[in-house]
């Protein structure tokens, strides 16, 4: 005997539902609809045919073989970028974490006058800016807190600071939250504030910001930074700027996979709308030093599911990245088996997650990461931030010039 086990709940666009048969003695689902769901999905990615809400919600599903999604996931990540599996030499820079909001699954943040609080001057800037370059760094990824007492000019001077002295190095700065912030500090529009930082050397968007867009959810972990609405129209504006951006989405506390789906799916209409994502990059939860630590972070399983899925639903987006610094070595260099086809970065000065108890190392050498793409089977091509090969000087590392756009077929 069969019963129903209705696991959905409205997501943004409306009540969508899904039902799954399973077992009634171990609230499992039956091997027979799991296989033929599996078969129906397994005809559009071979056909290439776009995958629903619901084929996203059945993907999630823990009694779905991973294995299985992680072989799809891997026929897309062949079939968009071949048998690449690309990385960057950057560095990351948070200017301050003195933040006046206090999102509830974040360690790096401190109050005003909290004795771990910090915001740079332009000297401890030139600095960083000048180890990028002697390291060879072609990226510097600049986020941070919004500091009560900074003025805009403060954030504007750390990106021109940084293009006067290093006009190389692309700076991939702000996320929407903060270009929000500045909104609300200058009194003008979006397109101003972009338009302004790209004077003083903003190169493109990092991803982050986006948490889960779903407001049963976002509401309770971060109901005062920007909104959605605010995230999706800043990274609109970029696009039709000119500027590309990244995406992200952090998963792992206290959403359920609708709102995953949810989430994605967003995100992909955005893309279909105007083409500027280069990359996704979804972020595993950790809880240490948040206000969510009595949470579990997720297990490797779900981590990796979570990139397979993504690969899956944002068949628009070109790359999936396995951030190694929050998925751990091992997973992200099994995650280019499931649907990724980027490892990020060297990585130097990462804050943030490691604040929230990532264990994973402050750094890893070019040498390492080309070490652990080529186990992994793939073959190692070093990127600039908008996926242009990076061209090394065999006889100093730290000269380098522009080759191809990539993907190259
Ligand atoms: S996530 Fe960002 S906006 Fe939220 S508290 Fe941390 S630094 Fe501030």
């Amino acid at each position: 005997m069969e019963s129903v086990l209705n696991t959905n709940e409205p997501p943004s666009h409306g009540r969508k539902s899904i039902t799954f048969k399973v077992n009634p003695n171990t609230n499992q689902m039956i091997a027979t609809e799991i296989n033929a769901r599996l078969r129906t999905i397994r005809d559009k990615v071979e056909s290439q045919e776009r995958l629903t809400m619901d084929d996203g919600l059945f993907l999630y599903q823990p009694d779905v073989p991973l294995h299985e999604v992680g072989e799809l996931a891997d026929l897309v990540r062949q079939r968009m970028n071949g048998n690449v599996a690309y990385y960057n030499i950057n560095t990351h820079l948070n200017p301050t974490n003195v933040c006046v909001y206090r999102c509830r699954f974040c360690a790096f943040r401190a109050d005003l006058r909290d004795p771990k609080g910090y915001a740079m001057d332009d000297e401890q800037v030139i600095a960083r800016g000048q180890e990028a370059t002697d390291n060879g760094c072609t990226e510097m990824h600049i986020v941070g807190g919004l500091h009560h007492q900074r003025p805009y000019e403060w954030y504007r001077g750390v990106l021109s600071t940084l293009s006067e002295n290093f006009p190389k190095l692309h700076l991939k700065a702000w996320t929407p939250v903060e270009i929000n912030w500045f909104e609300f500090q200058t009194k003008n529009s979006t397109e101003w504030v972009m338009n302004d930082m790209r004077e003083a050397g903003l190169g493109s968007l990092p991803g982050g910001g986006a948490e889960i867009f779903h407001p049963e959810v976002r509401d309770e972990i971060c109901e005062h930074k920007a909104n959605t609405h605010a995230w999706f129209h800043t990274h609109r504006t970029a696009h039709q700027l000119g500027i590309r951006s990244n995406c992200t989405m952090l998963y792992g506390h206290i959403e359920k996979a609708y709102h995953r789906v949810d989430h994605l799916l967003r995100l992909r209409e955005l893309q279909d709308e105007t083409g500027g994502f280069q990359v996704f990059i979804p972020l595993a939860f950790h809880p240490e030093n948040t206000k969510l630590s009595h949470l579990k972070k997720p297990s490797a399983l779900d981590d990796l599911r979570n990139v397979a899925v993504s690969r899956l639903l944002l068949d628009n987006i070109q790359h999936i990245k396995a951030y190694w610094i929050m998925l751990g070595i091992g997973t992200a260099q099994t995650a280019l088996s499931y649907g990724a086809d980027d490892i990020d970065g060297t990585v130097r000065h990462e804050l943030i997650y490691h604040d929230a108890g990532a264990t994973t190392p402050e750094f890893l050498s070019v040498d390492r990461i080309r070490e652990l793409i080529i186990e992994a089977g793939r073959v190692p091509v070093e990127r600039n931030t908008i996926y242009q090969e990076v061209i090394r000087d065999p006889n100093d590392f730290s000269n380098w010039s522009i080759g191809e756009t990539l993907p190259v077929s």
